[in-house]
């Protein structure tokens, strides 16, 4: 097995794997960007922060000799830095991303290519809509949607100022389908907005919608950058990470 493996996480696959890696003894490090206040730590070494762009990451991997990304679906900056990294300092790179919800349907889907495709696609099926896009995309929103009686749930404060006519909620999944349901009633919302984030953590705010008769806007993901073996469970990245010992001059 490749003896240190550099994960960039803050995923629940990411936890996973690390917990997978540490039992079988690999030398793993697990790489968190530092953006929430209480992060879930996962097993092994831990180290929070940026590196700095893809020169800082570059000169990062001298310490690793694989890289599995396992950030979440929409970290399009952190795979990509990944990419050019990995790839200029000759690093094996692995992407573990769960399967997106495309083939799970619930309901009325309305599929967009980006936030503010779903802020205008939002103002357009609804006026009460809940908002569960991240903190750092509420900004996209709020041209298109300020007026409206916008339920936004978030883990963190975001740190932009949030129209008078939003509510914030701050909370933090896994979430379950009686609170899903519940939170959707009680704000009587007519429309929801996500990523097509997968996974089962968020999954009942879906299911909750399709119960209720809710339309979904849906942010589709960011293309992984070519060439880069994508795997979507945690056992078959322990499998490729077998099959990928270090390089020889790493060693
Ligand atoms: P992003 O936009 O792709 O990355 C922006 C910058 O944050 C990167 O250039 C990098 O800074 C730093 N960064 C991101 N992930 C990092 C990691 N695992 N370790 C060290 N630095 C990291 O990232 P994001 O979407 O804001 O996500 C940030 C973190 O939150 C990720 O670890 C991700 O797995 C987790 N997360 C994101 C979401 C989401 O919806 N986007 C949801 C749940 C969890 P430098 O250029 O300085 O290296």
């Amino acid at each position: 097995m490749t003896r240190r493996v550099l994960l960039l996480g803050g995923t629940a696959e990411a936890r996973a794997l690390a917990a997978r890696l540490v039992a079988d003894g690999v030398d793993v490090t697990s790489s968190l960007a530092g953006r929430v206040a209480h992060p879930r730590l996962p097993e092994g070494k831990v180290r929070i922060g940026g590196f700095g762009g893809v020169d800082g990451l570059r000169e990062a991997l001298a310490e690793y000799d694989v890289v599995v990304d396992a950030t979440h679906p929409f970290s399009a900056t952190m795979s990509d830095n990944a990419f050019r990294a990995c790839t200029a300092a000759a690093v094996p790179l692995l992407r573990l991303q769960r399967p997106g919800w495309a083939d799970r349907a619930t309901g009325s889907w309305h599929w967009v290519g980006s936030h503010q495709q779903a802020a205008d696609a939002a103002s357009r099926l609804g006026s009460r809509p809940l908002l569960t896009v991240g903190r750092q995309q509420l900004a996209a929103f709020v041209a298109a949607l300020g007026e409206l009686a916008v339920l936004a749930r978030v883990v963190d404060e975001p740190d932009i100022a949030i129209p008078p006519a939003w509510q914030l909620i701050r909370d933090r999944g896994p979430y379950a389908l009686p609170g899903e349901l519940e939170l959707l009633r009680e704000h009587r919302a007519d429309v929801l907005v996500t990523k097509d984030s997968g996974g089962e953590y968020t999954w009942p705010k879906m299911q909750a919608a399709g119960q209720l008769g809710i339309p979904v806007v849906i942010v589709r993901r960011p293309a992984v950058p070519a060439g880069v073996p994508v795997v979507a469970e945690v056992d078959d990245a322990l499998a490729w990470l077998r099959g990928n010992p270090p390089c020889p001059e790493k060693v």
